[in-house]
């Protein structure tokens, strides 16, 4: 069988072939091709020459040799020069379109429970109180008994409790913390506590989890008028809106008198709605005066201090100011649902 053996025509043959080919290239792919179509391991034509060598007489293998390797050198450094030039060229090709709308970054921001926490604590920063909040799992005596509510009273049903073992609880309300903040002060008090509450109900408008704030204030001469006109004060700065404010009777086992406290119905302004069940009035939570036997409790002497104590949800005015009417979507954390809220 006939081999053409590499001489030094070949070579300045497959150079020029290999300029021809390496000018026509457009592309990064192009080049890759034209890589291994010379320089391939297997098929690479320069590749085979350089294995042909050691086939050539002595005299020529030495000159031949050298011109292979050095076009091999040459080949591989104008490939890489052919690339560098390309990948310029498209760097080049970018061009920004100055009149194209920008991207909105997507900016995290507070989930609107969170958000209404803040407020209301700036509520009651600006109003001189101490905010506070307590551990969510309780002892009875805590969440129950040293707020009076009695052995087997069925008070204690009002409130869907988780049980834990060893007589603990999840708070049903935020008033547990109350009796752990007093322990460790003296009256003047103001505080409000604000946190997660626990009760088995889950509906509309009721979740297993729910946040409160509660608060209390005592002091000499501590009156039911200065608890209509603090939560007044409150309620309307909640709402950013003029409300009517009123007390309608009720019981609570902590205080003595109760009563809930209702706000003119911002949705309908007190013309009757569905929101209010056509009564122009929201209720917003319980009040009163605190239980002699809570402030024996607390070892405040109940003869010299009186103290006005409320508890609140936090879900509800929030649902009320944004006219939401299922208090679960707030929980399932949808992106969609939570930032349409701007606060
Ligand atoms: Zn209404």
């Amino acid at each position: 069988m006939y081999t053409h053996l590499p001489d030094k025509q070949t070579l300045e043959n497959l150079q020029a072939a290999f300029i021809q080919t390496l000018d026509a290239a457009q592309t990064p792919e192009a080049i890759t091709q034209i890589r291994n179509d010379f320089l391939g391991r297997k098929d690479g034509k320069l590749t085979k020459i350089l294995r042909q060598l050691k086939t050539l007489p002595e005299a020529e293998r030495k000159a031949i040799g050298m011109q292979a390797n050095a076009m091999k050198k040459t080949f591989e450094d104008a490939l890489q020069e052919k690339l560098d030039q390309l990948g310029k060229k498209t760097v080049q090709k970018v061009w920004i379109d100055v009149t194209a709308p920008g991207k909105k970054p997507n900016i995290g921001r507070l989930h609107p429970i969170s958000s209404m926490i803040q407020h209301i604590r700036r509520i009651f920063e600006q109003l001189n109180f101490d905010i506070t909040n307590g551990p969510e799992i309780e002892d009875d005596y805590y969440n129950f008994s040293a707020l009076n509510f009695q052995k087997e009273h069925p008070a204690r049903d009002m409130h869907e409790t988780f049980f834990l073992p060893r007589k603990h609880v999840l708070r049903t309300h935020t008033t547990a913390t109350d009796i752990h903040y007093l322990e460790t002060r003296k009256p003047p008090i103001r505080m409000v506590t604000i946190g997660k509450t626990y009760r088995r109900d889950a509906d509309l408008t009721h979740t297993p989890m729910f946040h409160q704030f509660d608060g209390l204030m005592i002091d000499e001469h501590i009156s039911m008028a200065h608890l209509k006109g603090l939560l007044h004060i409150v309620m309307e700065r909640l709402l950013e809106a003029r409300l009517e404010v009123r007390f309608r009777i009720s019981y609570f086992p902590f205080v003595e008198p109760g009563a809930e406290f209702d706000v003119t119905c911002t949705l309908c302004r007190g013309e009757g709605c569905v929101t209010c069940k056509g009564t122009g009035w929201l209720e917003m939570g319980g009040c009163g005066m605190l239980h002699p036997n809570v402030l024996k409790n607390a070892k405040i002497d109940s003869e010299k201090y009186q103290a006005l104590a409320f508890g609140f949800g936090i879900e509800r005015p929030l649902m009320i100011k944004h006219k939401v009417s299922d208090l679960r979507i707030f929980f399932e954390n949808d992106i969609r649902f939570l930032k349409q809220f701007d606060l």
